[in-house]
């Protein structure tokens, strides 16, 4: 028998939680099991929160009049200026040529590494975290270092923890806000806070993930850029989250520089772009058209995933061997495994549970295998007759579990 041709250690040390778990769960649908699925994080998964009409007709229209072909490799300029607007509401004084259009937030990251990373540089990103934070990193030579959030405080950033892991090898701090997997929200303490350590490291970046600004809860999310008056700040952002809109693949990075840091590294950005061409062009117009267009709907969404939220709290506040700390927003939530034999091996849960009873969650180790573990993720994006049957079945399963256990 030939052997196998080699793969990179690149790609064969990839791994992505989130979509792993979907293996075992198509094998038992292929079986014929109907599978109660909360694991994914695209609204357009669950009923009730379609994409808006308007942005699909100027998407299908751009299609109809022929707008099939390549744009801009930053991006159409009538979008930039938009997506500026849009910025400049959030507080700080961005500009078009601020303003890179990407195949969604996930490229942006990976041209952001691409431009910045050099063999030995660090990443310093939240744990648990979005796992392409961690994913990435080592395909430049770099490597991810995980900040505690605080399991018991609303899982905000070990402010401290930051400043004790930073150094000039440190080129890129992370903050997802609000944050994925946990929901934390940071209000404008912590993000000050955390520019504050940035400004003693010239060589830092702050990223700042803010895909889910529009899912606040708490009414204090804060754009990390309008903070800050010297720390060159990346925001990103895009169509996937708050406007309902994943499969269309576009989002965006924003540069503030405001002490005039950033040249080279937009050079090396602007090379990166124009060498993978340009994002796509009529999903980038139905964008334009939710950016530009009325976002009264916006609201309806919010409340229904704010009210599936509060459901999915009191039901857990009733189940034995689950806790959580309240998210303030996204559409997760980070829920902690008490029972011994589940917070020692939280992926066992999230098999055994989707084997027993067919509800499929994320293991929390996925996120982060040391600051994750004992936890499994929920998107709370069904509607509440299918939470509330999917906790039924948690319930059950963990009650069985307990019971035989205490038998043997
Ligand atoms: N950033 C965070 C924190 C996310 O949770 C996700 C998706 O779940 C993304 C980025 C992906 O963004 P995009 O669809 O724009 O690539």
């Amino acid at each position: 028998m030939t052997e196998p041709v080699p793969v990179s250690s690149r790609a064969a040390n990839i791994e992505y939680a989130i979509r792993d778990v979907v293996v075992p769960a198509v094998q038992l649908e292929a079986e014929g099991h109907e599978i109660i699925k909360l694991n994914i994080g695209d609204p357009i998964a669950y009923p009730g929160l379609p994409t808006p009409p308007h942005m699909v007709e100027a998407y299908v229209e751009a299609l109809r009049d022929g707008k099939n072909g390549y744009s801009p490799s930053y991006g159409l300029p009538q979008l930039r200026e938009a997506i500026a607007n849009d910025e400049r509401q959030k507080g700080w004084d961005a500009t078009p040529d601020d303003i890179y259009v990407c195949h969604g937030v996930t490229e942006a990251l990976q041209l952001i590494f691409a431009a910045v990373l050099e063999e030995g540089s660090k990443v310093l990103a939240p744990g648990p975290h979005y796992p392409p934070y961690m994913a990435y990193p080592q395909m430049f030579g770099a490597k991810t270092v995980e900040y505690q959030l605080h399991q018991n405080d609303g899982w905000k950033p070990d402010l401290s923890d930051i400043s004790s892991k930073m150094d000039d090898d440190v080129r890129l701090l992370v903050l997802i806000n609000p944050n994925n997997p946990c929901g934390t929200v940071c209000g404008p303490e912590d993000v000050d806070e955390l520019l504050a350590i940035a400004r003693a490291y010239p060589n830092c970046i702050v990223v700042a993930d803010e895909i889910y600004d529009g899912l606040d809860f708490t009414g204090r999310h804060v754009s990390v850029a309008s903070r800050s008056s010297d720390v060159p700040v990346i925001s990103l952002n895009g169509v996937s989250k708050v406007y309902y809109a994943p499969g269309w693949r576009i989002g965006y990075m924003a540069l503030h520089d405001p002490s005039n840091r950033l040249s080279l590294v937009r050079d090396g950005l602007e090379r990166l772009l124009r060498s993978r061409l340009c994002a796509s062009t009529p999903a980038q117009l139905g964008y334009l058209a939710g950016l530009t267009g009325d976002r009264s709907w916006m609201e309806g969404y919010s409340k229904k995933v704010m009210k599936q939220r509060d459901h999915c709290l009191r039901r857990i506040a009733g189940i034995e061997g689950l806790e959580v700390e309240q998210p303030g927003g996204a559409f997760y939530m980070f829920i902690r495994l008490t029972d011994e034999q589940w917070a020692a091996d939280d992926k066992a849960f999230v098999l055994r549970l989707l084997h027993e009873e067919h509800v499929l969650l994320v293991h929390g180790s996925g996120f982060s295998p040391e600051l994750g573990k004992g936890h499994v993720r929920l998107v709370y994006l069904a509607d509440i007759e299918v939470l509330d049957e999917a906790f039924d079945r948690m319930e059950r399963f963990l009650q069985k579990h307990r019971s035989s256990d205490n038998m043997s």
